[in-house]
């Protein structure tokens, strides 16, 4: 069975510098906004490269022993259980710590020593240290603005990885994105990409985050599948992005005047 290759639009050269980051078995750094595309590239890149790949979503409790392993009581006996990371250094996988610096800070004392030359994972529990498999490689994600200098992650930290910045991609770019991915009318499809940019210009609004493809995506899903164009684009664009009903008002006004 030949399973498809996950849709994905290169931007800027990013299949490149994943290929060539692979090779020299260095870690990569995905930096941008949710909804940007990151899950999806390294989705796409796994395929590519025919990678296993395991991901982890890293929020406030993500502990290292999540990442490493622990000891579970098994009847009378007590037996290891290896983590997601410790499975991937030892089989050869590609580890996507998404949104890294949600994580616990021992997670990222826990990857140090896999992010150089050593490439090797401690477990301090075993006394044990794996040499990570040659296809092993590491991958995390973080969003610099909505950590807002509150979750940064620290210079020696990033300095570690080889690092690419994911943002919005062009107008014709999004709008091939919006169709391949839903099949909706390019004309449509057009005018929610315009939107988009009308709104990331707004900076007046003070959005913490603004629209993001996924969005995009999201309203042009609903749209093909039947729901009135403004609806749709009030209900998957405008109201995840705010909860105060004036910036609400602005912005469906706006929709309204668009499509
Ligand atoms: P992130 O991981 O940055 O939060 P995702 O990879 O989950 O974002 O992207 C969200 C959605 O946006 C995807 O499911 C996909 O529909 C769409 N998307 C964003 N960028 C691209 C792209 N370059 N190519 C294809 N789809 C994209």
């Amino acid at each position: 069975m030949v399973i498809e290759a996950p849709y994905y639009h290169q931007t800027h050269q990013e299949s490149e510098v994943f290929l060539q980051t692979f090779q020299n078995r260095m870690p990569l750094l995905l930096k941008g906004p949710t909804g940007s595309g990151k899950s999806r590239f390294v989705e796409y890149m796994a395929h590519t490269t025919g990678q296993k790949l395991i991901t982890i979503s890293c929020h406030e409790e993500t502990s290292s022993t999540d990442l490493i392993g622990r000891f579970i009581i098994k009847g009378a006996e007590t037996v290891w259980i290896d983590g997601p990371l410790t499975t991937a250094v030892r089989e050869g996988a590609i580890l996507y710590l998404d949104e890294v610096a949600e994580a616990r800070p021992d997670v990222i004392v826990a990857i140090h020593s896999l992010t150089d030359h050593r490439r090797e994972l401690f477990i301090d529990k075993l006394g044990e240290t794996v040499k990570a498999h040659e296809n092993f490689m590491l991958i995390a994600s973080f969003n610099p603005g909505y950590q807002r200098g509150f979750k940064e992650l620290k210079p020696s930290t990033r300095q570690r990885f080889v690092a690419l910045s994911f943002g919005y991609p062009t107008a014709k770019i999004e709008t091939e994105i919006l169709v391949n991915e839903t099949g909706v009318e390019q004309d449509i499809a057009k005018k929610l990409v315009a939107i988009g940019g009308k709104i990331r210009n707004l900076t007046e609004l003070g959005l913490t985050e603004t629209v993001s493809t996924r969005l995009l995506v999201d309203a042009a899903k609903l749209i093909n599948s039947g729901l009135p164009k403004r609806l749709a684009c009030h209900v998957a664009i405008v109201e995840p992005l705010s909860d105060d009903a004036q910036t609400i008002e602005s912005m469906k006004d706006l929709v309204d005047l668009m499509i």
